[in-house]
C-alpha cells in the first residue's frame, strides 16, 4: 500500500484526513492522544514542502434541528484543536473557520510550502456524512494529493474519508495512507486472521454502545474461540435469556438476535453470572452485588461481579491472541472499576500473547489504571478496529486509497 513516505509533494496542496475527534470537557481537550498520534504524518509532509491542509470531524452535529445545530457547532468548534496542534508543533498553524467556498479556497491558495492549515469541523457540512458528491467534488478540486490518516473514521464512507480520494484517484492524482493508519493496519492484521498456533483467540466486548457492536458478534463468533461480554451489552443478552435486569439499559429490538446468537455460539459466548448494581446511575446511594445474573427491581447493572471476574480471568489466561473493545463496567466511577481493572491485570500477566485494544474509552481506562504499556497495541479506533476484524481486514476509507 502507498504510504505518505512514497509521496513527492513539494509545493502541492495535500489534504490530510486526520482523526481529531478528541474528548472535550467544558470546551477543553481532555485527552490529546489523537492529535499527538497524527504528528509524524504532518511533520513529514511539512518537511517534504507540501502545503498541508488538515481536516477532521469533531463530535456530532444535528442538522435536522436548526437550534440544536447551532449549539452543536459551538460545542464542536475545531479551533481548540488548532491551538493544541500549534503548541505541539511549536509553531503557529493557520485555522480556517470556513468549510466551503471562497474563504476556504483563498486560505488554501495563500499557503506557503511547508506550512499547515486546519479546516473547521468537516461535519459543519451536512453533506459530509452523506458522502455528498458536490461537496466531495469541491474539496477535491482544491487538492493535488490526499493522505488518509484517520484510522478512527476509516470505517465510514464520508465525503472527507471516501469522496475526496475516490475523485483524486480517478484523476490520476496521488493518494496514500499516513503513518498512523499504516501502524494500525499492521497491528490489527494480527487479530483479523488468527492462525491455529495463535489460538485460543479471546475477545472481550463491553462498553455502552450496544446496537453498534451487537451485529459484530455474529462475525466474531466465526473468528474467536471465546467472547466475553460485559458492559451494557450484557443486559440485552441476559434479558433475552429470560433473566431480570432491573432498570439496566437494553435494546428491545435486539433481543431476538441476542438469543439466537447465544444459542448458536454453543458456549463460546461468556455472559456475566453476577453483577455490581446500583439504584441510580448518576447518584448511586445503594450499591450491592447480586448472587447471580438476576438484577432486582429498581437496580441497574454497573459492573461485573466477583464470580464473573473469576470466570473472565480463567478464560483470559488461556488466550494466545486477545482483542478487547469496551470497558466491562462504568469505570469512570470508582465503585465500578473492579471488573475493568481485573481485565487489565489478567491481560498484563499474559506472556508472548498478542493483546490488542480498540476503543477510545477502553484506551482511556487502561491508561487511567496504569496498564497502557502492558498491551501489544492500543488502537485509536474503536468502531473501526471492530469493523476491520468483522470485514476481514477491509475498511472503505483504506480500500479506496488503493495500491
Ligand atoms: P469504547 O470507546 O472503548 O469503544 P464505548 O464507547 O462503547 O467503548 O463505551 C464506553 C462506556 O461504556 C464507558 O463510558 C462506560 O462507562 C460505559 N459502560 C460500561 N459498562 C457499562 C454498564 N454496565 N452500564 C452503562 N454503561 C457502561
Ligand atoms: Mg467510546
Amino acid at each position: 500500500m502507498k504510504t505518505v513516505r512514497d509521496l513527492k509533494v513539494k509545493g502541492q496542496v495535500v489534504f490530510v484526513r486526520c482523526d481529531f475527534n478528541v474528548p472535550l470537557k467544558e470546551g477543553e481537550i481532555r485527552d490529546d492522544n489523537r492529535i499527538v498520534a497524527a504528528l509524524p504524518t504532518i511533520k513529514d509532509l511539512m518537511e517534504k514542502g507540501a502545503k498541508v491542509v488538515l481536516m477532521s470531524h469533531l463530535g456530532k452535529i444535528d442538522h435536522k434541528d436548526p437550534e440544536k445545530c447551532e449549539q452543536d457547532k459551538k460545542k464542536n468548534n475545531m479551533a481548540v484543536v488548532a491551538k493544541r496542534l500549534s503548541e505541539l508543533l511549536g509553531q503557529k498553524i493557520l485555522f480556517c473557520p470556513a468549510t466551503r467556498g471562497e474563504e476556504l479556497k483563498k486560505a488554501i491558495y495563500s499557503l506557503q510550502d511547508g506550512s499547515v492549515m486546519l479546516m473547521q469541523n468537516t461535519r459543519y457540512e451536512k453533506g459530509e456524512s452523506k458522502n455528498d458528491p458536490e461537496l466531495s467534488k469541491e474539496w477535491a478540486s482544491y487538492a493535488d494529493a490526499f493522505v488518509m490518516d484517520a484510522f478512527g473514521s476509516a470505517h465510514r464512507a464520508h465525503a472527507s474519508t471516501y469522496g475526496i480520494p475516490e475523485i483524486l484517484k480517478s484523476e490520476g492524482k496521488q493518494t496514500a495512507i499516513g503513518y498512523l493508519v499504516e501502524k494500525e493496519v499492521n497491528a490489527l492484521k494480527k487479530v483479523v486472521d488468527v492462525e491455529k498456533e495463535a489460538r485460543p483467540y479471546v475477545a472481550i466486548l463491553g462498553g455502552f454502545k450496544v446496537s453498534d457492536k451487537i451485529k459484530v458478534i455474529e462475525r466474531l463468533m466465526e473468528k474467536c474461540d471465546k467472547i466475553l461480554i460485559g458492559g451494557a451489552m450484557a443486559y440485552t443478552f441476559n434479558k433475552a435469556l429470560g433473566h431480570n435486569i432491573g432498570t439496566s439499559p437494553f435494546e428491545e429490538d435486539q433481543l431476538e438476535f441476542a438469543k439466537n446468537c447465544y444459542e448458536r455460539a454453543q458456549g463460546r459466548i461468556v455472559l456475566p453470572v453476577d453483577c455490581v448494581v446500583a439504584d441510580d446511575f448518576d447518584n448511586p446511594t445503594q450499591i450491592k452485588v447480586t448472587e447471580n445474573c438476576d438484577i432486582p427491581e429498581g437496580f441497574m447493572g454497573m459492573d461485573v461481579g466477583p464470580k464473573t471476574r473469576e470466570l473472565y480471568v480463567k478464560e483470559i489466561k488461556k488466550a494466545k491472541t486477545l482483542f478487547w473493545n469496551g470497558p466491562v463496567g462504568v469505570f469512570e466511577k470508582e465503585q465500578f472499576t473492579e471488573g475493568t481493572i481485573t481485565v487489565c491485570k489478567a491481560c498484563a500477566e499474559l506472556e508472548n500473547v498478542f493483546t490488542c485494544i480498540g476503543g477510545g474509552d477502553s484506551a482511556a481506562a487502561v491508561k487511567q489504571f496504569g496498564y497502557s504499556d502492558a498491551f501489544s497495541h492500543i488502537s485509536t479506533g474503536g468502531g473501526a478496529s471492530l469493523e476491520m476484524i468483522e470485514n476481514d481486514g477491509h475498511l472503505p476509507g483504506i480500500d479506496v486509497i488503493g495500491d
